[in-house]
């Protein structure tokens, strides 16, 4: 199909100094802890965006010198001139597809307490490092200042040696040491780069320079910079200092790349700021005080949305780090007409925290993701099918939509079974949750697809039997039936039920979201620490009960550190009203009554009262189909238990499970080693 010409604009090149972008797409510099451990995978997953039509590709931070470095973040490094072929495998995968190649070069200064290099850190003034490391960063004296722009003058020539066409000077995220300057909490200084504004960013103006000066006739340089710390009077704001910055730097770079700080504010998921275009308040001036171009994000997905921050003067170029990793080929999906095939990220943050505990990246909704060298699977294309040969699959969750649907893209005639009356599974309860709504993507987006093939064949209210599915005579057979949540309380902290637990009007996460009535004074076991917990106390608080969340973790839903969430989480649940226990566990139960204890010293105990207890502790696989099939599995060519059904985990591991068992079905793989090449270093 053609391009609706209303998005024309959209695919308009737009100068950036000595450079020309193809078109207005332009994926910001994300991580994905790749990096320069994996070089291939990082170059891979990097060019698929290129094919996939996104006019400029950016690395992740990328160390400039290993006075400031990463560890245990796998981040980029171009530390000397033997990173340079690293690099180059990313701007000629880049290149190939026409698209512009951008490193982000950093210094993160307080950001890294240097656990590789072991050097002590660099900040503006005396101070300890992030996080909560035993680390004090020393003050910067001159030689240091003169060092760090030859850094960067150094680092970013050889930035242009390596192919890039966009070098940044960075200055956002709380993770740069130019930001680090600009800011009064971090800099103390009585020298003529502290104090006045124009002294705080005197550095950054000074490397600026330096680095056109260096590169600027063939590389176009941009700068990354975060207008607003959502800090009110405590840090900068785009109102004020923010506002002053930009104003002080107009001209200065070819290319603003506008933002808001810190990390969980830029990369807000859809349960904290739920609308594409978030950061439009913060960044909109921009605009207004400079001629260069700009980029800026807000997970936007809607090509509508992005026409309108071009048309109405916000931005010059669409910055996407989610929606391209969601979907790699969503420019050539506007290019090509095919807006309903775009697949939508959910601001579920699970990308981001693969990063927070230095694992490859993946997504929820583009299982492919991370994957492109290491397994060679392409975001759009897959295998044909090995035979002519039927695939029943059994459940319409997550991993058996995705599952029916890349069987199907494979030319496999597909019977999709679901129970109950709609395709969801899990998806069409949480979605309900406060905040979750945008999970509903991940259902909708494969169910118009599967609408769309005439190979596919769908039974609602359709719960089969072992004898149902052998009556079939369908050779390959996947199983996707799900799971549910326990009700005696096992999970991390009980291996087995919990004492007395009988005793008590227990209600789990699937009564709760079926509609079962909730009585009185609810006291939630949250001992999964995910959203489940948090997200059934904000509804049971709208729904006017009082509850009491307890964990036995130090915080509550403490996994979310990693998605960003954990802070905006728990002062959301105080705000409601929640009462919050944090670091205990639920010992026993009697009729209306919780034994409650430190889980450091059972001998610290006290009893809560409440009229419900909702434990939300671990799941239980739905599997009784699959093992009633076991026994006779020599009747089938495949039968496999996929997603929850198999193991119970996030939603992002079911699709992956659905997706990987569709591609491998006949083939050589087997489900325990998935057929991957590793990138080996070569010892000489
Ligand atoms: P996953 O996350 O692994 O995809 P879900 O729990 O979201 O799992 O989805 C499982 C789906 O399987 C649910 O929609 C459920 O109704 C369906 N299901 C469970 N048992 C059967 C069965 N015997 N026949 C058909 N569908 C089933
Ligand atoms: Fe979006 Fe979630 Fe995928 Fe990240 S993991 S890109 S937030 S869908």
């Amino acid at each position: 199909m053609a391009r609706d010409p209303k998005y024309d604009i959209l695919f308009e090149p737009v100068q950036i100094g000595p450079v020309t972008a193809p078109n207005r797409f332009y994926q910001v510099p994300h991580c994905n802890t790749l990096g320069h451990g994996r070089p291939r995978a990082e170059a891979a997953n990097r060019a698929a965006k290129a094919e996939g039509g996104w006019g400029v590709i950016c690395t992740q931070e990328v160390e400039i010198h290993p006075s400031s470095e990463a560890t245990p973040y796998l981040e980029g490094r171009i530390w000397d001139e033997r990173d340079i072929p690293q690099h180059r495998l990313m701007t000629d995968a880049v290149h190939e597809h026409g698209a512009l190649a951008g490193i982000e070069l950093c210094y993160p200064s307080l950001h890294a307490p240097n656990l590789y290099s072991r050097v002590v850190p660099m900040a503006p003034s005396n101070m300890v490092v992030h996080g909560s490391y035993p680390i004090h960063a020393r003050a910067m004296n001159k030689r240091d200042i003169a060092n760090m722009r030859r850094w960067h003058v150094e680092a970013a020539k050889r930035s242009r040696e390596a192919g890039y066409d966009i070098v940044y000077v960075y200055a956002g995220h709380d993770m740069s040491v130019l930001q680090h300057f600009f800011k009064r909490q971090y800099n103390k200084r009585s020298d003529e780069y502290g104090g006045s504004l124009e002294n705080r960013v005197r550095l950054c103006r000074e490397i600026l320079i330096d680095v056109k000066e260096a590169v600027g006739d063939t590389c176009a340089v941009a700068f990354r910079f975060a207008t607003d710390e959502l800090q009110g009077e405590g840090g900068l704001r785009w109102d004020d200092e923010g506002r002053d910055i930009v104003g002080l730097l107009a001209e200065l770079p070819d290319l603003w790349d506008v933002n808001i700080s810190g990390w969980d504010n830029d990369s807000s998921t859809a349960r904290f700021e739920p609308n594409e275009g978030y950061q439009e308040p913060y960044t909109a001036f921009v605009k207004s005080l400079t001629s260069k171009p700009v980029v800026g994000v807000g997970r936007f997905t809607s090509a509508d949305t992005m026409v309108s921050q071009i048309r109405r003067g916000v931005l010059d170029l669409i910055g996407a780090a989610r929606p391209s990793i969601a979907d790699p080929f969503l420019p050539r999906k506007i290019d090509e007409g095919r807006i309903e095939d775009i697949r939508e990220c959910i601001g579920c943050n699970v990308c981001v925290a693969q990063d927070m505990i230095a694992a490859p990246i993946r997504c929820t909704q583009n299982p492919t993701q991370g994957e492109e060298w290491k397994q060679g699977w392409h975001p759009e294309k897959i295998e044909a099918a090995a035979s002519n040969d039927s695939v029943l699959v059994v459940g319409a969750g997550p991993a058996g939509l995705e599952c029916a649907l890349q069987l199907a893209n494979r030319g496999y005639r597909v019977t999709l079974a679901e129970a109950t009356q709609a395709l969801g599974g899990r998806i069409n309860s949480e979605s309900e949750l406060p905040g979750m709504s945008s999970y509903a993507r991940v259902r909708d987006y494969r169910e118009y697809q599967l609408s769309q093939k005439a190979n596919v064949e769908i039974y609602l209210d359709n719960p089969l039997s072992a004898e149902d599915v052998l009556a079939l005579e369908i050779p390959h057979v996947l199983i996707a039936t799900g799971s549910h949540w326990r009700r005696d309380g096992t999970g991390r902290w009980h291996t087995s039920a919990i004492a007395g637990i009988d005793s008590a009007e227990v209600l789990t996460p699937d009564d709760v979201l079926g509609g079962a009535e909730v009585r009185g004074r609810v006291l939630i076991y949250d001992d999964d620490h995910y959203y489940m917990g948090s997200t059934l106390a904000e509804r049971l608080r709208e729904q006017e009960h009082d509850v009491c969340l307890l964990t036995p973790e130090a915080k509550v839903s403490i996994w979310t550190e990693n998605t960003l969430e954990q802070e905006k989480i728990q002062a959301r649940l105080l705000g409601l009203g929640v009462d919050i226990v944090t670091s205990h566990c639920l010992l026993q139960v009697d009729a209306g009554e919780a034994t409650i204890a430190s889980v450091y010293s059972e001998e610290i105990r006290r009893v809560l009262e409440f009229d419900t207890l909702l434990l939300v502790t671990s799941r239980e696989p739905d599997d009784e189909l699959y093992q009633s099939l076991l026994p006779v599995q020599e009747r089938f060519e495949t039968l496999r238990a996929l997603g929850d059904c198999n193991a119970p985990g996030t939603v992002a591991a079911a699709v992956y499970d659905g997706h990987s068992a569709a591609r491998y079905l006949e083939s050589e793989q087997d489900e325990y080693a998935p057929l991957f090449v590793r990138d080996m270093p070569v010892i000489d």
